[in-house]
């Protein structure tokens, strides 16, 4: 409210309690709880930046960004192009654009590779006459997010060792494509895999969609020589959920996005991302690279440490602290306890916490990323008396909620 209109609805009051009431005409009006109005529960994120918890909280600069930026308008692309160009200077590559995730990445990515510049071809698109038609990846690396190849059109062929891999290739490989989670699963590690895609004049892709923190790894494979690569805004990156980055060679941004939006007639028009979302995850890569990292893993460890204090005196119950080296890089806090001294599955324990006061959602461990969706253990499994806890993705203060809740529900039930 402006100065004027306030001194204006003040001048209405009665005199007696005018100072109280200049507070009360201060305060802004209270923001719509859509989720109430809707009935949705909400919840305390103790399980990490999964989409289907609708993935991370956008880093304020995010949401100043889209605020900021919402009310004019501007050319889709020339806003790709522009953005694009700073996106590239920032992660080493030779150019970039942002998508709508980086399943968005690999599907338009992969499309640039076979149309290249051929309008004709990008609207022809699954039919793949007269184009390459493979993606090889090891076994190890074919996860639920090579399904974004299909959609061109492709098909994959996994191989396992070198040999097999130099007897895949031939006149149809459209594409190498890397894992990188999945190095140690495979006998093919960066280096050789760009080194095989080089001799044979194939590109090289590799998915990074959660390994960014480390904020290095936003160039490293860049670097290395990779010439397309897949990253994630909505995971740790905490720029819009909708958003991914796709890097690499200029030729193949360029192809690439002769099948992205605006164009129609295209495979891509359907991955849609506008102003407020580019503008968003170019402000979040910008503010990554001069945030302190340092601070904030000390957060996170402070988090686990306090929530791991509060449990782990408690008869039957042991906690690890552990720390993915790749992918959803953050310390993670593993509860397990023996059911003779505590009477409760990992799931009860979800349960209790899920519909407690404030809801929280515990996570469990096994990453569900090969079978494309979260299962937690079945009750006698390996792993059901347990939950996993990380902190990366709570509001300030959400930690000691946690431990407080953690703490009752395992007194409740001690032997
Ligand atoms: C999350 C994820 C994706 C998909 O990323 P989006 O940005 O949600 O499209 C792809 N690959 C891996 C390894 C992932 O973890």
């Amino acid at each position: 409210m402006k100065r004027r209109q306030l001194l204006k609805s003040l001048s209405l009051l009665p005199l007696a309690g005018g100072i109280n009431n200049l507070s009360l005409q201060a305060e802004p009006a209270p923001a719509e709880d859509l989720y109430k109005e809707l009935g949705i529960r909400t919840f305390i994120n103790a399980a990490g930046t999964l989409t289907y918890m609708t993935g991370s909280i956008m880093q304020d600069k995010v949401l100043k960004a889209i605020n900021s930026s919402v009310n004019k308008f501007c050319m889709l692309d020339e806003l790709q192009d522009k953005v694009g160009e700073q996106i590239a200077k920032i992660t080493h590559a030779e150019a970039a654009t942002v998508t709508s995730g980086a399943y968005s990445a690999m599907t338009l990515g992969l499309a640039g590779v076979l149309t290249g510049m051929d309008m004709k071809k990008v609207g022809q698109l699954p039919n793949l006459e007269g184009m390459k038609s493979e993606v090889i990846c090891q076994k190890a690396h074919k996860d639920a997010y090579t399904q974004a190849f299909i959609l061109t059109g492709c098909k994959i062929i996994t191989v396992e060792t070198r040999e097999e891999l130099e007897h895949a290739i031939n006149e149809k490989t459209a594409m190498m494509h890397f894992l990188n989670i999945a190095v140690n699963g495979g006998k093919i590690k960066h280096e050789e895999w760009i080194e095989v895609g080089k001799k044979h004049n194939i590109p090289t892709s590799i998915d990074i969609a959660a390994d960014v923190p480390p904020v290095e790894n936003l160039w490293r494979f860049n670097d290395m020589g990779f010439d397309l690569v897949f990253l994630s805004g909505g995971k740790a990156v905490r720029a819009p959920q909708s958003t991914g980055y796709l890097m690499g060679r200029k030729h193949l941004i360029e192809a690439a996005r002769l099948s992205a939006p605006p164009r129609a007639v295209t495979i891509g028009r359907g991955h849609k991302v506008n102003k407020e979302e580019i503008l968003g995850a170019y402000v979040a890569l910008k503010n990554m690279i001069s945030m302190d990292h340092d601070k904030e893993w000390k957060k996170w460890e402070a988090g686990i440490a306090l929530i791991e204090n509060a449990v782990k005196e408690i008869d039957g119950i042991s906690t690890n602290i552990t720390v993915n080296p790749l992918g959803n890089h953050t310390p993670s806090l593993r509860i397990t306890w023996d059911d003779s001294k505590i009477k409760l599955t990992g799931n009860e324990l979800r349960e209790s916490l899920r519909n407690g006061n404030p809801s929280i959602e515990a996570g469990f461990s096994g990453l569900p990323i090969f079978k494309g969706q979260a299962t937690p253990p079945k009750p006698g499994a390996k792993g059901a008396n347990s939950v996993s806890i990380t902190v990366w993705m709570m509001q300030p203060g959400e930690d000691k909620i946690v431990a407080r809740r953690l703490r009752e529900e395992f007194l409740k039930v001690r032997v």
